[in-house]
């Protein structure tokens, strides 16, 4: 049925408080959990419900506070600078941006790098190039797209999964406005050979930022802890950006990361100001200009709150959590984790093909548990990825139980099978025709189900499986019909 033209008008009169935040509750009742830890991605969980607590006080003190303009906000400015100095401490130093999230702060992080290009540099060869390894976070695509750039993706070393620094010197050209290294990376939690490319960086006279969006608020607290964590912030030589998410580790709300430069000369490249029409100046660190402080105020609330040696504590039972999910991973047949995780982040993969890990994925979401789907990509196989948070040791008993049943039910039901000739007409078939009901109904016709009508959940390993199987350029175009299909109310 095609949705109205208006499909949820909004009412001539106002709903009753109670009645609206009712409904608020019903719909959430549909959404995975955010706290307990069965949710292994996505969430970061202290265990501590009154950390959580305040820093929803602290959000609701600061919402209504306009971050637009830190003259008449200046609460603002003061938080900001007490949250980037603590940050600044144990990451090398700089001075920073706080942002709503790790994209934004890699966004500024680029534009400073692109806007930094001496005039003479900029060749007629093409755009701006961003050299990264191709475990770095889709972010810098997002960038290099939004801002007018390439990126040049390198291949890591197939076995640690670390970027190959020989290979990324070799990627450099007269275009290259930066250079990335993970800490770690995302996808498989190792940390990428961060002094060696800092150096060819500085060495080429190019900057490079290091994405320890994940990893900035937990790294320093296991170094802390007297584990052996290699050199990797702005105390490096020739790092000159870092990106740190506080909405992650830091165990903050959502909308809550700083991005650090080494010289203040390029946080000002990183800004913008309009004195361009006849309304109010604008001047802004971030992508958004009018915003909410809320996310300052609980960011700044949780990590005063929990304090270093809070941090300690969660960041040391994060990284037992994960060993222990390392050491019970080796006890079940079929299954490895992908190189050697540094920090709490662990990538596991089916070695079985009568495994697949697609199928186990929707095994333990039926048994209440989320394990994040990684598709396999220039070698590196699909796997399941684990982000272990404060909350996870007490609970990795549980997980590894459900590990290994999953696994054993996956390789009952046996590998996905995708219907005939799918995968070839999906690839050849010509989206530009299609419209997002078009698209849904292909999807339905070809036994792709993703709302959840039946089950009440979504089985996700056909749909996994199937992209899996194609191209990344065409798993994007269908990632975007999808979305749009989505919310056009079609699936
Ligand atoms: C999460 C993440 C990002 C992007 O952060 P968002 O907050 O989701 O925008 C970038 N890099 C790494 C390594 C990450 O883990």
């Amino acid at each position: 049925m095609p949705p109205e033209a208006t499909p949820h008008a909004l009412p001539e009169h106002g709903i009753a408080s109670d009645e609206l935040l009712h409904r608020l509750a019903r719909l959430k009742a549909g959404d995975l959990p955010v706290r307990g830890g069965q949710v292994t991605a996505y969430v970061y969980d202290t265990g501590r419900a009154a950390v959580h607590d305040l820093a929803a006080r602290a959000y609701q003190e600061m919402l209504e506070v306009n971050g637009l303009d830190p003259t008449a906000f200046p609460s603002i400015v003061t938080l900001e600078r007490q949250v980037l100095g603590a940050v600044a401490d144990r990451l090398g130093g700089g001075s920073g941006i706080f942002t709503s999230g790790g994209t934004e702060s890699i966004m500024l992080a680029v534009k400073a790098a692109r806007d930094a290009r001496p005039a003479a540099e900029r060749t007629e060869d093409g755009p701006p190039q961003i050299v990264a390894p191709v475990t770095a976070h889709p972010a810098f695509h997002k960038a290099a797209h939004y801002l007018g750039m390439d990126v040049v993706a390198v291949p890591v070393d197939p076995a640690s999964y670390r970027a190959d620094p020989e290979a990324m010197a070799a990627a450099l050209t007269p275009r290259t406005a930066l250079v990335v290294a993970s800490a770690p990376s995302y996808p498989h939690g190792v940390i990428d050979p961060v002094a060696e490319i800092a150096a060819l960086a500085a060495e080429a006279g190019v900057p490079c930022h290091v994405d320890a969006c994940v990893g900035g608020w937990v790294l320093p607290w296991l170094r802390e802890n007297g584990r052996t964590i290699p050199p990797f912030d702005l105390s490096v030589p020739g790092v000159t950006s870092l990106s740190c998410d506080l909405h992650k580790y830091g165990y903050a709300p959502k909308g809550a990361s700083v991005v650090l430069f080494r010289d203040e000369s390029m946080r000002r490249r990183a800004y913008f100001a309009s004195a361009g029409w006849p309304g109010y100046t604008v001047i802004n660190a971030t992508v958004q200009s009018s915003k909410t402080a809320g996310p300052l105020g609980a960011a700044w609330a949780t990590m005063m709150s929990l304090g270093a040696e809070g941090y300690r504590d969660l960041a040391a039972g994060a990284m037992e959590a994960a060993e222990r999910l390392i050491a019970g991973v080796a006890a079940i047949p079929g299954l490895r984790v992908l190189g050697a995780p540094d920090a709490p982040l662990v990538a596991v993969a089916s070695d079985d093909p009568e495994l697949d890990i697609f199928v186990l994925a929707d095994e333990a979401r039926a048994r209440g548990w989320f394990f994040q789907p990684q598709l396999s990509f220039m070698g590196i196989p699909a796997n399941v990825h684990f982000t272990l948070t404060g909350v996870s040791l007490a609970g990795v008993h549980a997980l590894l139980h459900t590990l290994a049943e999953a696994a054993k039910a996956a390789r009952a039901a046996g590998p996905t099978e995708v219907p005939d000739g799918l995968i070839e007409a999906l690839a050849s078939l010509d989206l530009d025709d299609v419209d997002d009901e078009g698209f849904a109904g292909l999807l339905g016709a070809v036994g792709v189900d993703i709302g959840a009508g039946s089950g009440g959940q979504p089985e996700m390993a056909v749909v996994n499986a199937v992209l899996d199987a194609l191209p990344p350029a065409t798993r994007e175009e269908l990632l975007i019909r999808f979305l749009s299909a989505l919310y056009s109310g079609h699936v």
